[in-house]
């Protein structure tokens, strides 16, 4: 594999050539729980990482392997590790380098399942979380004290679409003596390579951009290679002492710089086991494909839709990161050449928001009425009546969720469908 293609071409080509017995030039669907051994000792062998080779597909599978090295590619990393979901990448991100005791300050405005698991499952499990402002570096590292074990941002939030200061939180974390992990959803790669920019862990929910087709619900873990663990070795002693789980194995001595991935996969995934299947394996690999042909249409898509609501007399604002009026649009245009990806966010202008949310939800044609994003459909979705309908209009507002906002996933149709679709539901308000 070329290290120096470009994007584009490690997007159709990284991580698989073409199969050498088969001739096959689309990676197969290695459909299988099990490999066999050749004999007791190879099945020894493999089990001792003493030579390479598939055991099992809860932890490794051929054709997760190919999407693996593709993503590793696309994001500048070493390694990475395929799992059944976003929420499964993120959990054992964290729990791959924390136990009771510990805790990691993390952004607060995150997507709704991350908050979840931070603000109640992991405290439940004895992994403080402790929340800073996105929009100011110094308040993480207030927060950070000798337990911290990693400091946690979304490169772009959803839905709010807030963009992270990523050098500026890699500089406080390394003078810490701790990673950074970022969960890079929102942009892709294509957009924003966070560990060009210091980030040591990157995340994805790959159910959105990566696969971009909405029919796989996946996640990935990437690791950048260049936190030096074994350095903090106080911090980190599950990385640089003997695995008691996996017979004594000393990851990263016999990883080197890949040993935070290759624990994630031997212990988290290995004994937790949330692997990805094949199938879904393959399909995001044909997704990726088209990464950077859809992102390029997404992007301008979206600014036209923002720009269309912005001017619309029933709209009372517009929050795209890619909008000059937006908080974030001077970090966007540093870090990611103004381009802020498909999720645009908007108040309608109305009395009874509730109400006014749900019927230009209602009156949507073309848009899908659905919580997903990253789609090659366009989507919308009214928090206020679906995913934050528990909470009260203050609640709503605290969380920057107002009753009167709707979430746009802006897709690769033609703009002037959904502009069209936009102005008919806006006009039925
Ligand atoms: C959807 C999403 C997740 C969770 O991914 P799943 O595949 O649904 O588990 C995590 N982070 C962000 C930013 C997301 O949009």
């Amino acid at each position: 594999m070329t290290e120096n293609w470009k994007f584009e071409t490690q997007a159709v080509r990284a991580g698989f050539d073409w199969d050498p017995e088969t001739r096959s030039v689309v990676p197969p669907i290695y459909q299988t729980t099990s490999f066999a051994f050749d004999d007791t000792q190879h099945g020894a062998d493999l089990f001792n990482l003493k030579v390479p080779g598939n055991i099992y597909t809860r932890i490794m599978n051929p054709t997760t392997d190919i999407l693996e090295k593709r993503v590793a590619a696309l994001e500048g990393g070493v390694a990475a590790l395929a799992l059944a979901s976003g929420m499964t990448a993120i959990s054992y991100a964290i729990h791959n380098i924390t136990e009771a005791g510990d805790n990691i300050v993390s952004a607060a405005t995150l997507y709704g399942g991350t908050y979840t698991l931070f603000a109640h499952q992991l405290p439940q499990m004895g992994v403080q979380v402790r929340f800073a402002d996105h929009r100011d570096p110094a308040s993480f590292e207030t927060l950070i004290d000798g337990q911290t074990r990693a400091i946690f941002c979304e490169t772009i939030g959803n839905p709010l679409g807030n963009v992270t200061d990523v050098p500026a939180l890699a500089e406080i974390a390394h003078r810490h003596g701790i990673p950074l992990i970022v969960d890079n959803t929102v942009p892709s790669p294509y957009l924003f390579r966070p560990v060009e920019h210091g980030a040591d862990v990157v995340v994805h929910a790959m159910t959105k951009y990566l696969g971009g087709h909405g029919n796989s619900i996946g996640g990935v873990i990437v690791d950048s290679g260049k936190f030096p663990w074994a350095e903090y070795a106080d911090k980190f002693p599950r990385l640089s002492s003997p695995e008691v789980s996996y017979h004594g194995v000393v990851y990263t001595e016999a990883f080197g710089a890949a040993a935070y991935v290759a624990r994630a996969r031997t212990v988290p995934l290995r004994n937790l086991g949330g692997a990805l299947s094949p199938f879904n394996a393959f399909l995001i690999l044909q997704g990726i494909e088209t990464l950077p042909l859809r992102m390029d249409r997404i992007c301008d898509n979206a600014m036209a839709v923002a720009n269309f609501l912005a001017e619309h007399p029933k709209v009372a604002s517009v929050q795209y990161a890619g909008r000059p009026d937006h908080p974030d649009h001077a970090l966007v245009k540093k870090l990611m050449g103004g381009r802020a990806s498909g999720v645009i966010s908007f108040r309608i202008q109305a009395a009874d928001g509730r109400a006014a949310g749900a019927r230009f939800q209602d009156a949507l044609k073309l848009f899908l009425r659905l919580v997903n994003i990253g789609d090659a459909k366009s989507l919308a979705c009214h928090p206020a009546s679906t995913t934050h309908r528990q909470l009260d209009a203050q609640e709503l507002a605290q969380a920057g969720v107002h009753e009167n906002m709707v979430r746009l996933s802006v897709g690769v149709e033609h703009v002037d469908d959904l502009l069209a679709d936009l102005d008919q539901a806006l006009a039925a308000v």
